[in-house]
């Protein structure tokens, strides 16, 4: 038994982005294809409004960090919930075109896939 689970604890792991590590592939991508998601300051507007966040288990904020932190496989998945309605779109203050970036990650995780990134 390893010295944290004789405390019946662990320690999370660090959230720090190490930048020289992160696969920036899809962020990358995300940015060539919808340039405003650059603009995004992670407030949360979008989130808070979001129709799949309300129904099920989606963050259109947590999405956006996976994407900026190149964590692909949580993100891979994440993708998969937005209902495209374009809610919001009519919220964000800085006019981010969140469904192009939805859109924009479910293609590169695609591309991904068949090594074409
Ligand atoms: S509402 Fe816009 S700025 Fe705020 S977290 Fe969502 S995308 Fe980013
Ligand atoms: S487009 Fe996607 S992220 Fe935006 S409100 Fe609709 S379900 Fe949520």
């Amino acid at each position: 038994m390893d010295q944290a689970n004789k405390f019946g604890f662990t320690i999370n792991r660090s959230r720090l982005i190490d930048y020289d590590r992160s696969d920036r592939k899809v962020r990358d991508y995300v940015t060539l294809m919808e340039p405003s998601f650059r603009l995004c300051f992670a407030c949360g507007g979008c989130a808070a409004t979001c129709t799949a966040g309300y129904h099920k288990s989606f963050n259109l904020r947590r999405m956006n960090t996976l994407i900026r932190r190149g964590e692909i496989e949580p993100l891979r998945e994440e993708v998969t919930r937005c209902m495209l309605c374009g809610k919001c779109l009519l919220v964000c203050p800085r006019g981010v075109n969140t469904r192009n970036v939805v859109a924009a990650a479910a293609a590169a995780i695609r591309k991904l896939d068949r090594n074409e990134l």
